[in-house]
């Protein structure tokens, strides 16, 4: 029988010893402030601040939230990060994407200054954990990293496969796989054998954007699954990456979608921005 690795629970688990140690600090007259600034009224951002805005609330962050009309010009969004950079009682500063058309993504994330970018987006940061330096490091692939220590998985000496190179999930998580000293193999769409490679892993983790693409043939018994994808079905469900189904019976275990990855995003946004402030004093 497989395990489920259930990523409510964790993130739940990580949200409360945060809050406690946010309380910690406001005994000691220490705040923690994050900004987030969305540009124009995307509804799946709409609904990613929203949750943003509710999680530091019970961690007990304090959020500055702009909301900004999809006509602000890319000078003014400048200016506003500017001047969150130069503000020292913002401790961190997160541009929700996608940024309108008219807007240079890479100009805004580097702009931020990389001491307050809790998304880990920035060079400095990518360049720092390639390197094994501290910083900030990019969300849900840290997120899947408390998710298989919490879970009790090794992934010292464990065969490690990851499916999609994304800046923000597949290269960062393969990072931070040989980091905790897995062997670690990237696939992407130009990949030969892509299921024979997949199916030599110990620990499979699946963020490709494509729903339900890996099935069995994809996995070798007794294999960890971690599925990143998130995509509405036409029956309005959520389903990921992993054809869940057919799939969980192979594994040791895996995360379901919805209840897996997805909620450890914002736990582990709330933990950048405590733990960067725990590090400074
Ligand atoms: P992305 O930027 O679209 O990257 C997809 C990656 O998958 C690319 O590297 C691409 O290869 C590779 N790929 C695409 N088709 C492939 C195929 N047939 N075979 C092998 N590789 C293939 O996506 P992303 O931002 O990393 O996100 C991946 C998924 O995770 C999406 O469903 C996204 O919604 C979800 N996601 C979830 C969370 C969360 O909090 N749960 C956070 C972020 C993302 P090339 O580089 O060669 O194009």
């Amino acid at each position: 029988m497989y395990q489920i690795i259930d990523g409510k629970k964790i993130s739940q688990e990580i949200k409360d010893e945060l809050r406690e140690k946010v309380e910690a600090l406001k005994a000691r007259g220490v705040k923690v402030t994050l900004a987030v600034i969305q540009v124009g009224d995307d509804p799946a951002s709409s609904v990613y601040v929203g949750n943003k805005e509710k999680a530091c609330a019970y961690v007990g962050i304090g959020s500055l939230v702009y909301r900004l009309p999809r006509e602000t010009t890319q000078e003014e969004l400048l200016q506003l990060v500017g001047q969150l950079n130069r503000d020292d009682q913002v401790d961190g500063i997160l541009v929700q994407l996608p940024l309108p058309g008219h807007i240079d993504e890479d100009k805004v994330l580097l702009a931020i200054d990389p001491q307050k970018d809790v998304d880990g987006f920035h060079p400095v940061n990518v360049g720092n954990l390639s390197i094994g330096r501290p910083g900030f490091v990019s969300c849900t692939p840290a997120g899947i990293i408390q998710l298989l220590k919490r879970s009790g998985i090794q992934i010292e000496g464990k065969e490690c496969v990851v499916l999609g190179r994304s800046n923000i999930v597949g290269k960062p998580m393969a990072m931070l796989l040989l980091r905790e000293n897995g062997t670690v193999t990237v696939c992407h769409s130009r990949t030969k054998n892509l299921k024979e490679i997949a199916r030599r892993a110990d620990i499979l983790v699946a963020a490709i954007g494509k729903p339900c693409f890996v099935d069995a043939d994809y996995v070798k018994e007794g294999a960890v699954v971690i599925d990143v994808g998130i995509h509405r079905k036409a029956d309005n469900k959520l389903c990921g990456d992993v054809d869940f189904k057919s799939v969980a019976p192979r594994t040791s275990a895996i995360t379901p979608v919805p209840g897996g990855v997805g909620p450890m995003t914002i736990a582990m946004l709330m933990y950048n921005c405590v733990e960067k402030k725990l590090a400074i004093l």
